[in-house]
């Protein structure tokens, strides 16, 4: 669960309601409080200032509109957002529930996606307004921080008042001008007829101005910056005025250097260097260990597609923010390129590694989230890598950061965070790996690929109904290899589009071949994310399906959520016209990514995919089972058919079967088949063999 999960108040006097709210809010990480009546609501809210309230309307004692009158009387500060459980939507119960002062409201019978997004909605708004007022107080303190000088100018009479203490502000200007002619004497000669300009044009055309001048005092130069606005009638023009002579003496030495990111305003590649430079020689004189980790932000170019650069700016400053905060106060913090951050650290000599990624992948599952940009849902991922030394003399801070990035760039997988470490045994390592990626690029070549099939059932009828295509990798030197080890490989070396083509042809050609023989059945063919930017896929599939002559409805595409989300907008379309030329679509791994029921919403599906995290606590978790239940109930009101996947016992599939699920596949049923053996099963399948066994 996250940490400070926003804390819900449910208030209803039914039950079965509460339950169901409950399981579902919580098992979207939110703290659960409740409440049976009116009153008892007033009372929480105003002691425990729960973050959101979900508010019945009928309920014994004191019904939901006068507990939402009595709490918005009585709360003082930022009020809590109330959505309203309405008994129907018509104009009246609405009215109803925004008159009492309720900020939202959702029509019973209750649709649990639809209120999850309502409940997230309402806290991403609390949330703004309390940074807006944040920001208001911050601005105040900034006032108060900075000694701004407050003046007051009559123009007509040259006259010039200034409020402040000139111990404390603006020593420099000293005798205090009573006359806007004495105060634009110091200036200095370039800036005199700019002022005067600008004065007379507030004048005319009363806009406020901000200016920047500089005075020439005892042949010293003092910037100040300069805000002011007319009043109505035009006389008097008042403002403030600010020293900022440090401030642009620092900034220019910034710029003069060029050390800083200008997106998100941390240290750049040249400045983070020279920092790490110093911080070897102070690990080396302190006997401390130094900690390098570069953190790459994955698919940065995909989402400036999708967003646009200056979405993606926004996107990196926050998340600059984010690192900045999270890491100790000592790190720093530095923007090395376009996507990659890096953070210097140091830790005693005793603290294990282990302690160390710990506390790195901590602080980096604050940052590997949804991002809202100008109100879209951004997810970022991250692969990281860390390098860990005791410095010696030879050290040098570019083979610190060479170790940190080859560990980064050796990290890379479909994880939303994956951190990599560097160490001496990450020589071997990348020889094996180099290996294993010579022998797949001989594999492709030589055709050592070959699928197995495993059985989907429907429970109800206890009929096979589809199959799904898995690869196979018969290595000469390995044996049989699990995709689990290659399929990354493939993936990253984009190997996978040519097998991944040839995995469609041969499981289309064994469908089709499968018809004749009079077994037809649906076929489930999996989809990964990198296949997904090949830019004429689904001209690619529809190719196939024609030459192979397959009946497109039995091509079941698989993809994972993850995949989806890498581009959300982009890949919403490719299924829609994978799913216009007619081919179907299965969101497998259901629930093990982000989903989002927001994008969900978008996708056009026809099967979701329980994953096999969930079965395999069925028999023995009840939050399991309801989140079973609440997934089961989704994919009914999208139309969808879920399948549960994994499923090795008797009493998970009878769970399953009572939970309403439809479909089933797993070792229970049957393991992945070569084509022959599948063939057997199918034509001696029948209920009977299950329900014996
Ligand atoms: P997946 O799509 O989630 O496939 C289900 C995996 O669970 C398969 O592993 C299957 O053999 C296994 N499985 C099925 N029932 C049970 C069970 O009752 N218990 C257990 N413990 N496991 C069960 P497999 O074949 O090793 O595939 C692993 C993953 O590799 C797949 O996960 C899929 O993501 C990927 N993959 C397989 N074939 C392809 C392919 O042709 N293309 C792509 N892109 N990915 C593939
Ligand atoms: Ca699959
Ligand atoms: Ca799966």
């Amino acid at each position: 669960m996250p940490q400070n999960s926003p804390v819900i108040l449910i208030v209803d006097d039914s039950l079965p309601i509460r339950l169901t709210l409950r399981t579902g809010l919580a098992k979207e990480g939110y703290t659960i409080l409740e409440a049976t009546n009116g009153e008892e609501a007033v009372r929480i809210v105003i002691e425990q200032r729960p973050d959101l309230v979900l508010m019945d309307v009928q309920m014994p004692v004191m019904d939901g509109f006068t507990a939402v009158r009595t709490i918005r009387e009585q709360q003082g500060g930022q009020p809590t957002p109330i959505v309203m459980l309405t008994a129907s939507d018509d104009v009246d119960s609405v009215n109803q529930a925004f008159n009492a002062g309720a900020t939202d409201y959702i029509a019973k019978p209750i649709n649990l996606p639809l209120l999850m997004m309502r409940v997230k909605f309402a806290l991403r708004d609390k949330e703004r307004e309390r940074q807006v007022s944040l920001i208001e107080q911050q601005k105040e303190n900034a006032r108060l921080l900075f000694g701004l000088v407050y003046w007051e100018m009559k123009v007509n009479r040259d006259e010039i008042a200034l409020h402040y203490d000139p111990s404390q502000q603006l020593q420099w200007l000293n005798p205090v001008p009573t006359k806007i002619s004495q105060l634009i004497h110091l200036m200095r000669v370039a800036d005199r007829q700019r002022f005067k300009e600008v004065i007379n044009d507030v004048v005319a055309n009363q806009r406020p101005f901000d200016l920047e001048v500089t005075f020439i005092v005892d042949h010293q130069s003092h910037i100040v910056r300069i805000v002011g606005q007319a009043d109505i009638s035009g006389d008097i023009i008042s403002g403030a005025i600010h020293d900022i002579t440090e401030q642009r003496d620092l900034e220019s030495q910034a710029n003069q250097l060029n050390y800083y990111d200008q997106v998100t305003g941390l240290p750049n590649h040249k400045l983070f260097q020279s920092l790490v430079e110093n911080g070897i020689k102070q690990c080396k004189k302190l006997n401390k260990k130094i900690v390098l980790i570069v953190i790459g932000i994955r698919h940065l170019t995909a989402i400036s597609n999708a967003f646009g650069a200056s979405a993606t700016d926004a996107l990196l400053r926050l998340i600059a923010n984010e690192l900045k905060a999270n890491m100790s106060e000592h790190a720093i913090c530095a923007k090395i390129d376009s996507s990659h951050f890096a953070v210097k650290m140091r830790t005693d000599v005793d603290v294990p590694l282990e302690t160390t990624m710990t506390r790195v992948y901590n602080c980096l599952s604050k940052l590997s989230k949804a991002w809202f940009i100008d109100d879209k849902e951004v997810f970022v991922k991250i692969s990281a890598g860390i390098a860990e030394v005791l410095p010696d003399d030879k050290l040098s801070a570019s083979a610190l950061l060479r170790m940190a990035k080859s560990a980064q760039e050796n990290a890379k997988s479909n994880k939303d965070i994956t951190i990599g470490q560097y160490n001496a045994a990450q020589n071997t390592e990348l020889r094996n790996r180099l290996n294993l990626e010579a022998e797949l690029h001989r594999a492709v070549k030589s055709q050592e690929f070959d699928i197995q099939y495993q059985p989907q059932i429907n429970i109800e009828s206890m009929t096979i109904v589809g199959a799904e295509a898995l690869l196979r990798w018969h290595s000469p030197e390995r044996g049989l290899v699990p995709p689990n080890i290659f399929i990354p490989i493939l993936e990253e070396t984009g190997l996978i589009n040519t097998v991944g083509e040839f995995v469609i042809k041969k499981a289309c050609q064994q469908q089709v071949a499968w018809v004749q023989k009079g077994i037809n059945l649906r076929i489930g063919i999996n989809w990964s994310a990198v296949q997904f930017l090949q830019p004429d896929l689904p001209e690619r599939i529809g190719q196939i399906a024609r030459d192979v002559g397959i009946d497109r409805t039995q091509v079941e595409l698989e993809v994972t959520e993850s995949a989806t989300m890498d581009d959300p907008h982009r890949n919403i379309e490719i299924l829609r016209r994978l799913r216009h030329d007619g081919f179907r679509i299965a969101l497998d791994d259901f629930g093990t990514g982000y989903a989002s029921f927001e994008y969900l919403l978008h996708f056009e599906l026809d099967k979701l995919k329980i994953d096999k995290a969930f079965v395999d606590n069925i028999t023995r978790n009840r939050k399991e089972r309801a989140l079973i239940k609440a997934m089961n109930y989704l994919s009914e009101n999208l139309n969808l058919v879920s399948i549960a996947e994994g499923v090795e016992t008797r009493r998970q599939l009878d769970y399953l079967d009572a939970l309403g699920v439809r479909e089933v596949q797993g070792y229970y049923i049957c393991k992945p088949l070569w084509p022959e053996q599948f063939e057997t099963f199918a034509n001696t399948f029948s209920q009977k063999a299950v329900i014996e066994e």
